[in-house]
């Protein structure tokens, strides 16, 4: 938190201190409930603002307790497998598929991996040999995808 951030945006009066909180989340016709949320409180009007540091973090828990009222790997279980395997996010995107920015998404929790992709990654998890095969499977099918393109409609002219 920076100084400016100290006085309260409210009253301008009251000094903010960090607290947490807990809330509900629907999820699945399910009632989920998320402790740990964090915010600002005010000593002088009780306002409790949150900021974007926070707010980045809160989201990251919710869709971490989702995961796990799921049984799916957190963003947590997701990064340490990953590294465990040796892979950038942008491999682990290219080898297991998902788009670009796949493992950044789901590690930040900004998306929640399928329930495919989950079983996907337990399985690599559990076989890491399987990695290799994984990737012989990704490159032909990238390098045919490429040859099967149709020219661009200049050359079609040329001829
Ligand atoms: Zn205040």
């Amino acid at each position: 938190m920076t100084s400016q951030q100290t006085i309260c945006p409210q009253c301008e009066k009251g000094r903010l201190t960090p607290s947490v909180y807990a809330d509900d989340f629907q999820h699945e016709g399910q009632v989920i409930r998320v402790d740990g949320l964090e915010c600002y409180i005010c000593d002088h009007c009780g306002a409790d603002p949150v900021y974007p540091d926070q707010i980045r973090r809160n989201h990251a828990r919710v869709a971490d307790a989702k995961r796990q009222s799921d049984g799916r790997l957190t963003g947590a279980d997701i990064r340490s497998l990953r590294d465990r395997l040796g892979l950038t996010q942008q491999d682990a995107s290219t080898i297991f598929g998902g788009g670009a920015n796949a493992f950044s998404k789901y590690e930040r929790g900004d998306v929640l991996q399928s329930d495919s992709m989950d079983r996907l990654l337990r399985l690599v998890s559990m076989h890491p040999k399987l990695l290799a095969q994984l990737r012989a499977i990704v490159k032909p099918v990238r390098v045919a995808a490429r040859v099967a393109e149709p020219p661009p409609p200049s050359y079609r002219k040329a001829k």
